[in-house]
């Protein structure tokens, strides 16, 4: 079997197990987006799925994104994501080549972020990213200071601030995290809820999820 053959076989097949999902969960296939996660994957791996017909990708590290994507953009409709914690000095460089950044997470990089669209000329969709189990080595704002940050992020950044994103803990149930997000988006109005990985992107969708960011179960282990 090839590989191209396999990248293939296992977004179609994760795609019916987004859609089943979606079914059993009184929801339609078709509001739920497939981010194709392609971090540590070469170009050749994102073509294979472009060519499979898979158009949206998350990258977690703005560097690596500017080396792999702008090729393939120039040959291909496609979204890029960035999913990576994000620091200040790389805002101006997600700008110029990301169409949705999913973690905003800290006022610093909100400014940030907004002198780069200003100079750029470019608007990425934002999410706000919360560090939903409180952990100390995760990007993501803390859940007692998330309404307060969305509310400013609102304001600032209007309807560009499209949801609200997270990574739960991985030995913990994510069930609560991905029920207490969706509440979160809802509380807010807003229409995105990125959560769910290989691992639990079925459970994601049960909770809510609109966008699930899945890599490994497409593009094989890291
Ligand atoms: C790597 C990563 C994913 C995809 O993880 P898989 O387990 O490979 O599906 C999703 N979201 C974020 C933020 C990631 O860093």
């Amino acid at each position: 079997m090839t590989e191209e053959h396999t990248i293939a076989e296992n977004l179609r097949r994760v795609k019916d197990r987004i859609a089943d999902a979606a079914l059993a969960a009184g929801r339609r296939p078709e509001d739920i987006t497939l981010v194709a996660v392609s971090k540590t994957k070469p170009a050749e791996a994102v073509a294979e799925a472009l060519a499979a017909g898979q158009t949206v990708f998350g990258e977690n590290r703005v560097q690596e994104a500017a080396a792999k994507f702008p090729s393939l953009r120039a040959a291909h409709a496609l979204s890029l994501h960035i999913i990576g914690g994000l620091q200040t000095n790389k805002a101006r460089d997600a700008v110029r080549i990301a169409d949705v950044i999913e973690t905003l997470d800290r006022p610093k990089l909100a400014d940030a972020l907004e002198v780069a669209m200003a100079r750029e000329g470019r608007a990425p969709k934002l999410l706000v990213e919360v560090n939903t189990g409180a952990e100390p080595q995760k990007s993501g704002v803390p859940r007692a200071e998330a309404d307060g940050f969305i509310d400013d992020c609102q304001k600032r950044f209007g309807n560009l601030l499209a949801g609200v994103m997270c990574v739960p803990p991985r030995a913990e149930d994510p069930r609560p995290h991905f029920t207490w997000l969706a509440g979160c988006a809802r509380r807010h109005g807003l229409a995105t809820v990125s959560m769910g990985m290989s691992a639990d992107f079925e459970i994601a969708i049960a909770c809510g999820a609109t966008w699930v960011r899945v890599g490994s179960a497409i593009f094989g282990a890291r």
